[in-house]
């Protein structure tokens, strides 16, 4: 879990690269995602962050200075391609989209084929039951 600030509007919030629930941005271009990940728990402290979102809040132009933004831009980079730290951010965004997936269509139609499956399986089984009968009536007329 991942408190970051927003690089937008200075609200914290959960993970560095998530959709910010108050100003609904979500870092996009190389230059956010690098701020935003500077701008986490990762780096700072709580306090920092809230001293951080605070200065956002109040339109103070807060930025990387060039030579940290491009450290940061090459660490997100590197972090891209193999690194727990961008799954752990990115990971809350995974796992909200799913949760807001419905299977509830899939599930009726799953009772609704179970229904019909237990339906026909108890036709044919009645189906069977009463051949059984008939035949073994017969076997014992023959017998008589
Ligand atoms: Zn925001």
């Amino acid at each position: 879990m991942t408190q970051a600030v927003c690089f937008n509007c200075g609200e914290l919030k959960f993970g560095s690269f998530t959709e910010c629930e108050n100003c609904h941005r979500t870092p996009e271009n190389d230059d956010d995602m690098a701020f935003s990940m500077a701008l986490s728990d990762h780096y700072f402290s709580l306090e920092q962050l809230n001293e951080i979102g605070n200065k956002i809040k109040n339109g103070e132009n807060i930025k990387l200075n060039d030579a940290d933004k491009q450290r940061f831009i090459s660490e997100m980079k590197d972090a891209r391609k193999n690194n727990d730290l961008v799954k752990a951010l990115e990971g809350i965004r995974q796992s909200k989209s799913q949760a807001k997936e419905s299977k509830g269509f899939l599930k009726n139609l799953i009772a609704l084929l179970v229904l019909i499956a237990m339906g026909v399986s108890f036709v044919s089984a009645v189906v069977a039951l009463f051949n059984g009968n008939k035949g073994s009536g017969l076997a014992i007329m023959h017998l008589c």
